[in-house]
């Protein structure tokens, strides 16, 4: 589904990603962690070409990653993103947040689109909130209003960059659970988080960063027996 090969990415003249490669089979569920500035945004933001790459190639669903808008466009549309902040607009209903992507890129009609949103509104709990602005939601509700939005594109894939981080603790494990309930469903995806009881709960892998390389590999149970 998302194949990185020997990607190196550099800021300027600083380095973030060193010959990372990484594989993530269909359905699979990948957590990355690692300290603060190791690279792990940089990694899943080069994923969605969010940033440019200078060496090594990226493969997502079988589109290979160019400068080209049309792979671009074609690789947004299969692989969904969730960022800490929730980059919602502000002067948008939930239910317009939610169907503008859908009209302008799969070019579904209002109705369809405003049907779709509504579906997964529910899925994530919050289909009573269609109507109201995101100022007048919790944290939690948008972000979780962020990941139906995401899931409106029907995409294959789902990255998340600490989609908790921002959030108040009390409001942390509802969008753990919207999560982990997308997980059950076969999602395809990888996660930034210090959640490590979520790693726990849903990780097929553990991946380690630090300092732009991958440096550990391992599925949770050792990861987690390893001190
Ligand atoms: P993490 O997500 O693990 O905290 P990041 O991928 O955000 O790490 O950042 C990795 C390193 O790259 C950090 O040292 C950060 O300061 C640097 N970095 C990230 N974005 C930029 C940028 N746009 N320009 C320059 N340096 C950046
Ligand atoms: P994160 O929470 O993922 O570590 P940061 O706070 O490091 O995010 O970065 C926030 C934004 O600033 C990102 O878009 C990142 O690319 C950019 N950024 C991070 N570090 C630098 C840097 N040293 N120079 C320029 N931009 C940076």
């Amino acid at each position: 589904m998302i194949e990185m090969r020997n990607v190196d990415k550099w800021y300027g003249s600083f380095q973030a990603l060193k010959d990372v490669s990484l594989t993530v089979l269909p359905g699979e569920k990948i957590v990355l962690c690692g300290p603060s500035g190791s690279g792990k945004s940089t990694l899943i933001r080069c994923i969605n070409h969010l940033e440019t790459i200078q060496k090594g190639e990226i493969v997502v669903a079988g589109h290979r990653l160019s400068d080209s808008q049309k792979v671009v466009d074609a690789v947004r549309r299969e692989v969904g993103m969730v960022f800490q902040q929730f980059n919602l607009f502000p002067h948008k209903t939930v239910l317009e947040n939610c169907i503008l992507a859908p009209m302008r890129v799969r070019k579904l009609s209002r109705a369809d689109a405003e049907a779709t949103a509504r579906r997964y509104l529910e899925r994530v709990r919050i289909g009573n909130q269609a109507e109201k602005y995101p100022a007048q939601l919790s944290g939690g509700q948008q972000q979780r209003v962020a990941i139906a939005r995401a899931l409106c594109m029907e995409p294959k894939a789902m990255l998340f960059d600490e989609p908790t981080s921002a959030l108040d603790p009390e409001m942390v494990k509802e969008v753990l659970d919207t999560m982990v309930s997308l997980a059950r469903d076969g999602m395809t995806m990888i996660c930034v988080t210090h959640e490590m009881g979520f790693a726990r709960q849903v990780a097929d892998r553990v991946i380690f960063m630090s300092d732009g390389e991958i440096i550990e590999e391992n599925d949770p149970e050792r990861f987690f027996s390893n001190p």
